[in-house]
């Protein structure tokens, strides 16, 4: 995700404000925690995600009347059993339930906080899929206030967008909610006439029936949970292609005149990326515009949600680097939110040096780091370190500049030749997965031949300014 440029400008004015004692990192960076429990073990999200069980797809069936923001859903998840299970947990905020079934038999269900406790009418046997349907409605809301803000299920003017990172997505779905457990998801969603529903991934089917129209999506690469988005409204839609990749923006109404603009510079920068990166991991790319009151994109997968404002080129550059980094390679835990924002925020540097704004500027990405550098060592740049961020600080300046500054110390240690086959090769292995920091710091030590653990534990670990690079 990126916030915009103005709340970007502003932190980056306070820079060297008080001190704040909870900015010191208290953890071990070896220990990344085990999976167990109602929580998957994640240190930042302890109740995000649960053991005992693995999704592979999820299938959503979304009705919006279109009156009063109500929804009325009936979510089947496809999961298999990694132990045997006599009751498991799915992660849920949203409106109230009116059935649970397992295998197709009522299935009892308790709900305590975000944790949906189903017990099956048989218990589940260790390696076996199994299905499970859970059917609601009502009106789904975002977040109460957390480390971002507003995020979840957010109505707009003229429908509803869903932005869910880090933890949003159980406001509208039953979900194992963590990036660790990717699954692919289709979408069918029904609206008034005069709205349109978008989602992530391929298009299917359109069907208008009476007064409504069903619109069918599908996510075929697997996707963590906070990437999966529907955007519900009046959009002006645009279609063409980036190579043989089809690229879709949707646009609402009041930004229609940028429409165009978008779409180009999407299909621009999906080409100059493929160049950096290596392919573009998914079947389709894009972005949606929308209109909630909110300041921020967010890089939901193949579509990109510029949330309140006309995205940037630079915006744009950033929520489709995270297509390669954060989407195709997940986090394995939270902790690593840098493996997602710095590489995101140091394509933005990449695209000004390298070919985007026609021509090539040498040296963009080192003039950026030396002009952060020069800041103090307790600038919001520096802290708190972005290896350790902290749950609260995870979206902090420290992770996107210092991480994507980290990417440039390597680069200029490696060599450009090793630095960008880090980058394609880091893309290509744990495609369709999910990484952590400790693989990306011996990825790069095989690649370069050169023993980097100091220079990731001066830039990602270390308080204040790294004094060597
Ligand atoms: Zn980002």
């Amino acid at each position: 995700m990126r916030a915009t440029a103005a709340a970007t400008v502003a932190v980056l004015l306070v820079t060297s404000g008080g001190g704040d004692a909870s900015a010191v990192p208290e953890e071990d960076p070896a220990d990344y925690g085990t999976i167990g429990g109602p929580g998957i073990g994640d240190p930042y999200f302890p109740n995000a995600g649960n053991g005992g069980y693995d999704v592979q797809h999820y299938d959503v069936d979304l009705g919006y009347p279109g009156t009063k923001g109500d929804i009325d859903a009936t979510v089947t998840v496809n999961a298999r059993a990694a132990q045997s299970l006599s009751a498991f947990s799915l992660d849920y905020r949203g409106p109230a339930i009116s059935s649970v079934t397992v295998e197709g038999r009522p299935a009892r269900h308790q709900r305590d906080g975000q944790e949906l406790t189903i017990t099956p009418a048989r218990s589940i046997s260790s390696g076996q899929v199994f299905t499970t349907v859970v059917r609601y409605a009502g009106r789904p809301g975002p977040m109460p206030d957390g480390p971002l803000g507003t995020y979840g299920w957010i109505p707009t003017r003229d429908g509803a967008v869903v932005l869910s990172q880090p933890d949003g997505a159980p406001t509208w779905l039953p979900v194992n909610d963590h990036p660790s457990d990717k699954a692919t998801y289709s979408f069918r969603i029904t609206v008034p006439k005069g709205l349109r529903a978008v989602a992530n991934g391929r298009p299917g089917r359109v069907v208008r029936r009476g007064g409504r129209t069903t619109y069918e999506w599908a996510e075929d690469s697997p996707m963590a949970s906070y990437l999966a988005t529907v955007a519900i409204g009046r959009f002006r839609m645009r279609h063409g292609k980036a190579g043989r990749i089809p690229v879709i923006t949707a646009v609402d109404p009041r930004f229609r005149r940028s429409a165009d603009r978008v779409h180009r510079t999407t299909i621009k920068a999906v080409r100059w990326a493929e160049k950096m990166f290596g392919p573009y991991p998914f079947a389709t790319a894009g972005g949606v515009v929308d209109d909630p009151e909110l300041d921020y994109a967010l890089e939901t997968q193949e579509r990109p949600v510029y949330a309140g404002f006309v995205p940037s080129d630079e915006f744009i550059v950033h929520e489709l680097a995270h297509q390669w980094f954060g989407n195709s390679v997940s986090l394995r835990n939270w902790r690593d939110i840098w493996l997602n924002e710095g590489f995101a925020t140091y394509a933005e540097w990449l695209w000004r040096e390298r070919g985007g704004r026609g021509g090539r500027h040498r040296n963009t990405a080192e003039k950026v780091f030396r002009r952060y550098y020069r800041l103090p060592g307790d600038s919001s740049v520096f802290r708190p370190p972005p290896g350790v961020p902290g749950r609260n600080d995870m979206f902090g300046f420290s992770v996107y500049t210092r991480g994507a500054m980290c990417l440039h110390a390597l680069r200029r240690r490696v060599g450009d030749r090793a630095f960008f086959a880090i980058l394609r090769e880091w893309a290509r292995t744990h495609r369709d997965g999910s990484a952590a920091t400790p693989e990306f710091v011996r990825l790069s030590e095989r690649i370069s031949g050169r023993d980097l653990d100091g220079l990731f534990r001066t830039w990602l670990y270390g308080k204040g300014k790294p004094r060597r690079w």
